[in-house]
């Protein structure tokens, strides 16, 4: 069975109410693909108010969670608090995440395990850095990552893969169609290693790092890659033709 083509919207640490609802009514206005999945990514706060005004069908994401279930951890939020508002995804392991604020796999992959363990899906991100491509150490570090989780977890059916070269995120820099399909083939033969021949054919991987609704088409078009993790063009009403980009 083919696998259903996804576009993930990561806002980041951008909008403020105004902008959150023209973005939503943006979408909920659009003529979108109906045989692609869209889940939108708002700040913390404003998850709420996307998910109020966002049409059903479309989904919303968090872009973090803790790995407790609730109690005295300051600045965080729970799995259970997310489904109690009607949030479906999170976002996690990004690349941001992972330099910023050093997080390290074991974290990720536990705060995976949590929000699987609590119904959630997960847009797992990983990707290496220019340094770690320049010394071909790509796969290498792709599939550590991606083994920290599969040390914890054993269903991949809630697991949506994005790779993310952190040299593309926000630079313009888009990785070429065949730099891309070629990681994307060699995290499904992971997976099919790794885990089962299932979970490769099955699992979504996302590309993500400055894909706009110019480069969009041609990456599409890839048998790798089933979808895209959008940041800053997912702001954009242009948004709307990436996740058009198979029809
Ligand atoms: P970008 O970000 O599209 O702005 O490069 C992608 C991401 O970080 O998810």
């Amino acid at each position: 069975m083919a696998r259903q083509f996804f576009v993930g919207g990561n806002f980041k640490m951008n909008g403020d109410i105004k902008k959150i609802k023209e973005i939503v009514q943006h979408l909920n206005e659009a003529k979108l693909d109906d045989n692609v999945e869209v889940v939108i990514s708002p700040p913390t706060l404003y998850l709420l108010l996307a998910r109020e005004h966002l049409r059903s069908g479309l989904e919303v994401a968090a872009q973090n969670v803790f790995d407790k279930p609730d109690g005295a951890f300051t600045g965080e939020i729970s799995v259970k608090q997310l489904q109690d508002s009607g949030i479906t995804w999170t976002i996690l392991g990004h690349s941001e995440r992972r330099v910023i604020l050093q997080e390290q796999d074991i974290f990720v992959a536990s705060k995976t395990k949590a929000a699987l363990d609590g119904g959630l899906g997960v847009i797992l991100c990983c990707g290496e850095s220019l340094e770690e491509r320049e010394q071909n150490k790509t796969i290498e570090v792709v599939t550590r990552q991606l083994k920290a989780v599969a040390d914890k977890i054993s269903d991949w059916s809630k697991v949506v893969i994005a790779y993310e070269p952190i040299w593309a995120i926000g630079t313009g820099k888009v990785a070429t169609t065949e730099q891309a399909q070629e990681v994307h083939a060699a995290i499904r033969e992971w997976l099919k290693k790794e885990v089962s021949s299932e979970a490769a054919e099955k699992t979504r991987i996302l590309y993500g790092g400055s894909v706009t609704e110019k480069n969009s088409g041609e990456l599409a078009k890839q048998p790798d890659i089933d979808g895209f993790l959008v940041g800053g063009a997912s702001l954009k009403p242009a948004f709307v033709e990436i996740i058009n980009s198979k029809s």
